[in-house]
């Protein structure tokens, strides 16, 4: 088959969290079983330009207000054969942040930016003269790929193509004032029958659900919450209309990043067989982070955006916060690696000075990522909702057994500690409350202490469980056939 991803992220040349991990790894796994994959991106500013192949200076990309003068560009998505193309534009593209910055998280221009990659898909493949089976999409920023191939490609060189999109996370819209409707280049009577019209607002990720020929989300659990009014972020109603075309696939563990028996970033590598060297990881994590060296005291770690959706309210809040009791009330330390939301970068600081056993980076840092992977004992991920969660599917692969709310992705891949067998691979529990993230953490701590042999069992269990990224393809795979039926039904219908 032949499968064009268009994406606003893809590890490593740009990424803000799963979705460019699950774009990449999802591209190699589909390329290793034999399909024609490509991948497009924008050229943002944090791609170098100068490590890139130029295909052509003069791309232009058709609007109806008349044509967009943009360059393409190529490279080769590591570890794989598959082609990454970039749309260079320097009036869009040619600034820091991918959505946006710290002082603007989402830039006025965004329809505009992401109008143009959406557009720029069909663009590239005339000019390659490559029509793919699948228009794959993903998430808002290119929720308009599947827009137009319904409104303005159905005939012609597209003919045979169906598109998907992937919902990563629902609780990121592209919701805009209705009056820049005009920037996506489609005429304003077709602002509510192609579905963007919600409320008294502009949803691209509306109009991509209701155009997209199938749709996916990144778990079974997630694909079934978001149809209901507490987690659908008010477009329930929709994907309870689109439920026959929506499945729920989870995302896997691409080994080439991460896999403790040949990670670069940790100081010795380990299996289930050899887990006494996970040791060193925790001591040299201890030492990065300023926590006293000490392996007899269990370490809770966590890597995570610090966005409401995770949890920092009910850990960090000032009034309410769970991480202050969990370091003050049990012998723990805590490594936390994030950034985000100000309060909560300000909250990390102000705790780390306050507590001797709760040490916090701010910012991004892929090398810190794997070391707090492999050196904690706990991974702590306590999230509002969860449409699948990679960070936790990596602490498994590394023994590190998660500490989750049980909700979308988490519920699929965790299971729950049961202390009469010693069954499990994590620490569950459903209600988010500072008290219930409290609680669990204290149960995991009793259980390291207590019962030492079946955290040893749990954390060999943890990391035998497989997620693999070629499973997952096979069910894309599977689905873009079923897409691909549909398109042609909608096809014939016309
Ligand atoms: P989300 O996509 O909602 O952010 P996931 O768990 O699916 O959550 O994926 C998050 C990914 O981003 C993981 O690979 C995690 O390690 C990484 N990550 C998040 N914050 C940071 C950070 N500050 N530094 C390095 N990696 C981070």
């Amino acid at each position: 088959m032949k499968i064009l991803m268009v994406s606003s992220e893809a590890t490593p040349f740009a990424k803000a969290g799963g979705l460019a991990d699950a774009v990449s790894a999802l591209s190699r796994a589909l390329q290793r079983a034999g399909h024609d994959v490509r991948i497009l991106l924008p050229r943002y500013y944090c791609v170098d330009r100068t490590k890139l192949e130029r295909v052509t200076e003069s791309f232009s990309v058709e609007w109806p207000a008349g044509s967009i003068q943009a360059g393409l560009y190529k490279s080769v998505l590591p570890s794989s054969k598959v082609p990454v193309y970039f749309i260079d534009h320097e009036g869009l593209f040619g600034r820091d942040g991918i959505y946006g910055t710290k002082a603007e998280p989402d830039f006025a221009d965004n329809t505009e930016r992401f109008g143009l990659l959406s557009r720029a898909a069909f663009k590239l493949c005339r000019h390659l003269s490559w029509f793919p089976d699948i228009l794959h999409a993903h998430d808002w920023p290119t929720s308009l790929v599947p827009v137009y191939l319904r409104e303005l490609e159905r005939g012609g060189d597209f003919a045979r193509t169906a598109s998907v999109l992937t919902v990563h996370n629902l609780g990121y819209q592209g919701a805009y004032p209705a009056g820049r409707f005009p920037s996506t280049g489609l005429p304003w009577e077709r602002f509510g029958p192609a579905g963007f019209e919600r409320g008294s607002t502009l949803n691209l990720l509306a109009a991509g659900i209701h155009s997209a020929d199938f749709l996916t989300t990144v778990s079974p659990t997630y694909a079934r919450e978001i149809q209901t009014p507490a987690l659908g972020a008010g477009l329930d109603g929709l994907l309870r209309h689109r439920s026959a075309s929506l499945v729920g696939i989870l995302n896997g563990v691409d080994e080439s990043e991460w896999n403790p028996e040949s990670d670069p970033h940790i100081p010795r590598t380990y299996g289930p067989a050899s887990l006494s060297a996970k040791d060193e990881s925790k001591a040299r994590l201890q030492a990065a982070m300023g926590l006293p060296i000490d392996p007899t005291v269990p370490l809770i770690g966590m890597t995570t955006r610090l966005s409401e959706q995770k949890g920092i309210g009910e850990l960090f809040g000032p009034l309410h916060g769970s991480a202050w009791r969990i370091c003050t009330e049990m012998r723990v330390q805590m490594a936390i690696l994030g950034s985000g939301e100000t309060w909560c970068e300000d909250e990390l600081r102000s705790l780390a000075s306050r507590l001797p056993n709760f040490r916090a980076r701010i910012g991004y840092d892929e090398a810190l990522a794997h070391l707090i992977t492999a050196g904690s004992d706990f991974f702590l991920m306590p999230s509002h909702y969860e449409p699948c969660g990679l960070a936790q599917l990596y602490a498994l692969r590394y023994g590190t057994l998660p500490i989750v709310r049980r909700t979308g992705g988490l519920a699929d891949t965790v299971e729950n500690y049961d202390e009469t067998s010693g069954s499990g691979t994590g620490f569950m529990f459903d209600q988010l409350t500072p008290s219930s993230v409290f609680d669990t953490a204290g149960w995991a701590v009793w259980a390291w202490y207590n019962r030492p042999a079946q955290v040893l069992e749990m954390r060999k269990r943890a990391m035998s469980r497989v997620f693999s990224w070629d499973r997952s393809a096979a069910e894309y795979l599977k689905l873009y056939e079923m897409a691909l039926a549909a398109a042609k039904k909608a096809g014939a219908a016309h």
